[in-house]
């Protein structure tokens, strides 16, 4: 009986595997043909300067309009495309986008601020990744200042030599860098200190319990520290409330970025640009 009961959990557990297996791989053409089929489209997210009060920057959120799914955050597929190596190529399209969006706004006469990208680490250590992104802001005539490369501390852990070497190279071509997600990843401060960055962006874990976690109000206020003594910004994602921003404030945050200022949405419903 056990027997029978010990093959009858086999088989549950391989069915589930193999119904997970199939999703996956059913998600992965689907991604495929979306790239392809040009079903990924960008929203933006508004950033305010907390000294000025002004829009100091946009970042790029990308969205999969899925045929039978509906509109899909990137949490459902950035992984998958990590793993399948779909990201380079879905990497270089939300990049193409993005230049493409910047100059229709550019050419209606907006000023735009700074635009950050999320960067994938595997996109990043791909060898003509410089090469690649210069020749598309080009194309479209996009200043490189315009845009901030958003990259996380994991990359920086996969091979730190080369990872300083490709950031000091990015910088000196003259685009932004942001860390995203700061203070969840492991990299440490003498790294930080050798990494040529704009901008630190604390994760939304640390703002989420500003007034309810005194632990998380230390960190950010060391990470503030660290921004102003490193001379590098730093921008607290995932604001949701006054009190968390007026904490902000408060303690010396040079931006913020989050629901309470505005949610991701779509150029149209973007109506926040300020005429050149
Ligand atoms: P992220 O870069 O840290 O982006 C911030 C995420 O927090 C976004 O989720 C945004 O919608 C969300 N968010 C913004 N404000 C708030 C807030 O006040 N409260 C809460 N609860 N959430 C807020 P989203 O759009 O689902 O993106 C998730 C992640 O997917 C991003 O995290 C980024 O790591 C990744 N991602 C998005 N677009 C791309 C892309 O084009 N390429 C790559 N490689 N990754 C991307
Ligand atoms: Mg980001
Ligand atoms: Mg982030
Ligand atoms: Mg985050």
């Amino acid at each position: 009986k056990a027997k029978a009961q010990g093959k009858n959990c086999y088989e549950l557990y391989s069915s589930q595997l193999t119904k997970e297996a199939v999703q996956s791989f059913q998600l992965e053409q689907d991604l495929r043909i979306a790239i392809h089929a040009r079903q990924l489209l960008l929203h933006f997210q508004p950033q305010f300067s907390l000294c000025s009060g002004e829009l100091c920057g946009l970042e790029v959120l990308v969205r999969w309009q899925h045929p039978e799914k509906g509109m899909m955050p990137p949490g459902e597929f950035i992984a998958l495309a990590e793993e399948t190596n779909l990201i380079i190529p879905l990497g270089w399209q939300v990049i193409e986008l993005a230049c493409e969006q910047i100059l229709i706004w550019q050419e209606q006469g907006y000023m735009v601020p700074p635009v950050a990208i999320n960067i994938s680490p595997k996109q990043l250590l791909e060898a003509d990744f410089i090469e690649h992104i210069n020749s598309i802001l080009d194309r479209f005539g996009i200043a490189r200042s315009q845009i901030e490369l958003e990259i996380t501390e994991s990359l920086i852990m996969q091979d730190p030599d080369y990872a300083i070497e490709q950031l000091n190279l990015l910088r000196h071509a003259g685009y932004r860098l942001a860390i995203d997600d700061f203070g969840i990843g492991y990299s440490s401060l003498n790294r930080l200190k050798q990494l040529p960055l704009d901008r630190l962006k604390i994760d939304y874990s640390f703002t989420r319990d500003i007034g309810t976690n005194p632990r998380d109000e230390a960190i950010i206020i060391t990470v503030i520290a660290l921004g102003k003594s490193l001379n590098i910004e730093v921008l607290a994602e995932g604001v949701e409330t006054e009190a968390q921003q007026a904490f902000l404030k408060a303690h010396g945050c040079d931006s913020v970025q989050g629901y309470l200022l505005g949610r991701p949405v779509p150029e149209q419903e973007l109506r926040i640009l300020k005429v050149a």
